[in-house]
């Protein structure tokens, strides 16, 4: 069997301060393997600007002057990190047979992709890394993300605990990810879907090499609630907010009720009465949430945007060319 062709896709926003580093590690990782004949001296590393406003694109596009292996992508805006990524990995995958998907700022440890390799040399057509333990993280984001997975989990959402967006796919995987066509594309809980012979390789994940996180509170919730900052079904889930509220309130106010009727002091039949009242009405508003939130999302994925618009390519790929370029 050939070497296989190897793409290494990085998604960055606003990474300047480690994208330096990032690049020269990863090439230093690239030459490595490509010396041990574990991947074909065809193999790249393709950084993703994400609509950075700082220098990141800067950054990329003249380290692609001095490495070939170095091929950029920039997104004319910002499109988010999972939408970032697909860009990148639909875009890597007419030219290699494998794709590695790893943050910019160097989290994740890259010698581990060797064992990717190794894997996917095996057979193995989709590779999970998953977090040994996740002590780098603080006591909030370790607790969200842990609540996180056990919400899932509850409702029937099969995920790779403690896998993050680092993984290996095969060219055919990427292929079939393709079609899925929804717009909220939830990576970690479609690429299990996919079915294909995958394993996990285990490692530590280290402290961010510089810069912030590009994923603050804000945009956590967002991407676990799957557009809650979208306006336009906000108010659909403020019913279901509500409803939650009510109902909650009305357990407390039913183990007053209760107090009271025993206590002596209400007319008979109110306790009942008032208490399927509140409890009625939260339950209602929590199915109206609810119905709402479907609807919601249907309204979102019939509309078909677009989940990237692609602004400069230096992989020159033929369904990408346009003539104005010239
Ligand atoms: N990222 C991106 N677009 C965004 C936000 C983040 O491409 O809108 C990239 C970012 O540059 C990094 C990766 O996604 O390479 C993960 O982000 P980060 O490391 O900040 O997240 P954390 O590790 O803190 O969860
Ligand atoms: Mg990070």
């Amino acid at each position: 069997m050939n070497e296989p062709v190897l793409t290494i896709v990085v998604p960055c926003y606003n990474e300047e301060e480690v994208l330096p580093e990032t690049i020269s590690q990863l090439l230093h990782l690239l030459e490595q393997l490509m010396e041990e004949k574990l991947v074909s001296c065809q193999s790249k590393l393709l950084f993703v600007d994400d609509g950075s406003n700082d220098h990141t694109w800067q950054i990329i596009y003249k380290a692609s002057l001095r490495h070939e292996e170095v091929k950029g992508l920039k997104l004319a805006s910002n499109a988010g990190h999972q939408n970032a990524l697909l860009a990148g990995m639909f875009a890597a995958k007419f030219v290699s047979d494998c794709i590695v998907s790893i943050d910019a700022d160097l989290q994740d440890d890259i010698s581990v992709i060797r064992e990717f390799v190794q894997k996917f040399h095996e057979g193995y057509e989709i590779v999970y890394g998953v977090r040994k333990k996740r002590d780098t993280d603080t006591f909030f984001k370790r607790h969200t993300a842990q609540g996180f997975y056990k919400l899932m989990k509850a409702m029937g959402v099969n995920l790779v605990y403690n896998h993050a967006d680092y993984r290996l796919m095969s060219r055919r995987s990427v292929e079939e990810l393709e079609r899925f066509e929804e717009v909220h594309l939830f990576l970690r809980g479609v690429v299990p879907l996919l079915g294909f012979r995958s394993t996990a390789v285990y490692y530590d994940r280290k402290e961010r090499l510089a810069g912030e996180t590009k994923y603050p509170l804000k945009k956590m919730l967002a991407f676990a609630l799957d557009g809650i900052t979208s306006f336009s079904i906000t108010p659909i889930r403020f019913i279901s907010i509500i409803g939650f509220i009510s109902f909650f309130v009305s357990l407390l106010f039913g183990i007053y009720f209760v107090f009271l009727k025993f206590t002596g002091h209400t007319q008979t039949g109110w306790t009942s009465l008032i208490m399927s009242i509140w409890l009625l009405g939260g339950l209602q508003l929590i199915a109206f949430g609810l119905i709402g939130e479907y609807i919601g999302k249907i309204y979102k994925e019939t509309k078909r945007r677009p989940r990237y618009i692609v602004d400069i390519d230096l992989l020159n790929l033929p369904m990408l060319f346009r003539e104005s370029h010239a």
